[in-house]
């Protein structure tokens, strides 16, 4: 007989079915044996009822530890009361291993205990939900921009310069090379690929050596980052707020059990929803200005600077037209206001911060390369990208977001150690 999953338990009732998985918990009570058991799609309770199976399986059932794997064959009933919804007569079972005792137990343990054990840590309920979710927003933000005529273009990981400057970034031996950084985003690339193709994205691996010891930062992240040609600032903010209410809208609609699990509050994420509040650098310093907040115009802001501004929104607040000087060399200027750049911030609510920065990109080769020289970056390194402003250049802009915080944010999450299988931070480079 086939293997049953729990989650198509549903389609079984009052047949026998075989399930194969692993004891989450389980509980004596005289003739009866009450086993939980997960297989990757769900809990079920099985009832090893003594009369039923025998002695010998009864007696062996009793031997088994949380984290033992086995193969139970029983019929399936509804029981509204069990988790799921249904439970398993036990009629026969096959014990594959008798797990040794499971360092990890239902009672609380300290975080540097579990992040040293992730690799067990992952088969937690909690656990378990997050990657759940993080896996529908990955296919949800690929359906939306394939579903949009968004050709994925990856920039490469191995790159030989920086985007932004050298401080960032991990770097390697590349043989006679040289060195080589690994790759803190496939902008650049992806602008390359954009004048090919009119609308392309990248998702891939980002790397950031900052020092940054936050509940938001990584070493490795996940980033997607749509370009767009002929799209100006307004287009891309258009962009991201009707990006953004897709891929909250799938989580909402496909991962309900999973919010359940994680006791997610979903008020706010039933609220992201177009339009999203947009308001100016200016503005936003006028928030913190009017809060008390010692801050001065012309900064950038910090995770708490955000959070204040955030808060005052029910929804994502796009940030827009930051002071040129603390932005990338690349970014636009305001034709307005040539101190200002073009840019992009996205502050996720509920004190989350940023999650997308992006911008309209410099379009002009002279101010191109003033920029390149004003930044004392090495102009031989530009030159392949300064060809897309001799060769056809066009106004276009796009976005990079952070996976993993926004994993964090629809999760309702402390930290975004969290939000990815194995993460890597200044302090944990293991398992
Ligand atoms: P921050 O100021 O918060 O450190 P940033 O401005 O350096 O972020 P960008 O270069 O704009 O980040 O990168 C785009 C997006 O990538 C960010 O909005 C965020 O979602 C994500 N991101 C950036 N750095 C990290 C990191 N270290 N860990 C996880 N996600 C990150
Ligand atoms: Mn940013």
């Amino acid at each position: 007989m086939s293997q049953t999953y729990i989650n198509e338990l549903s389609n079984h009732i009052d047949s026998t079915v075989v399930l194969k998985g692993w004891v989450y918990n389980s509980t004596n009570k005289g003739k009866l044996n009450f086993l939980v058991i997960r297989d990757g799609t769900g809990i079920c309770q099985c009832v090893v009822f003594k009369p039923n199976v025998g002695e010998e399986l009864f007696q062996k059932s009793l031997t088994l530890t949380q984290e033992s794997s086995i193969i139970i064959s029983g019929k399936v009933k509804e029981d509204k009361r069990a988790p799921g919804g249904f439970e398993i007569d036990v009629a026969s079972m096959e014990i594959i291993q008798i797990a040794l005792e499971y360092p990890i137990s239902p009672k609380e343990h300290g975080i540097e205990f579990l992040a040293e054990r992730r690799h067990l840590w992952l088969r937690s309920a909690r656990q378990h939900a997050i990657l759940r979710i993080r896996h529908e927003l990955i296919r949800a933000m690929r359906d939306f921009f394939d579903g949009r005529g968004f050709t994925l273009i990856d920039g490469p990981i191995f790159t030989p310069a920086a985007c932004e400057g050298t401080s960032t970034l991990f770097e390697t031996e590349y043989f006679d090379l040289g060195k080589a950084y690994l790759t803190q985003s496939s902008q650049l690339y992806a602008e390359a690929a954009a004048m090919a193709h009119g609308k392309v994205y990248s998702f891939g691996p980002t790397f950031r050596a900052e020092k940054s010891k936050t509940r938001r930062h990584l070493t490795e992240f996940w980033m997607i980052e749509p370009e767009v040609a002929f799209n100006d600032l307004n287009d891309n903010m258009d962009l991201a707020e009707d990006f953004l209410e897709y891929i909250v809208g799938r989580v909402l609609k496909n991962k309900s059990a999973e919010l359940q699990t994680l006791e997610r509050d979903t008020k706010f994420l039933q609220n992201v929803k177009r339009p999203f509040p947009r308001i100016s650098y200016d503005e936003a310093v006028k928030i913190l200005l009017k809060k008390e907040i010692a801050f001065e115009w012309g900064n950038d802001f910090g995770g708490t600077d955000e959070t204040i501004i955030s808060q005052e929104f029910d929804r994502p607040v796009l940030v827009h037209r930051y002071p040129s000087a603390i932005k990338a060399f690349y970014m636009k200027r305001d034709p307005e206001n040539d101190k200002l750049a073009l840019a992009i911030d996205v502050l996720a609510p509920e004190g989350y911060g940023e999650i997308i920065g992006g911008s309209q990109r410099e379009d002009d080769l002279t101010k191109l390369e003033e920029r390149i020289k004003k930044h004392k970056l090495p102009m031989e390194a530009f030159n392949w990208y300064l060809d897309l402003r001799k060769y056809g250049t066009v106004p276009h802009s796009g976005f990079g977001l952070g996976l993993e915080r926004t994993v964090s944010w629809v999760c309702g999450l402390e930290h975004i150690r969290e939000t990815s299988p194995f993460p890597r931070m200044i302090n944990r480079i293991t398992p």
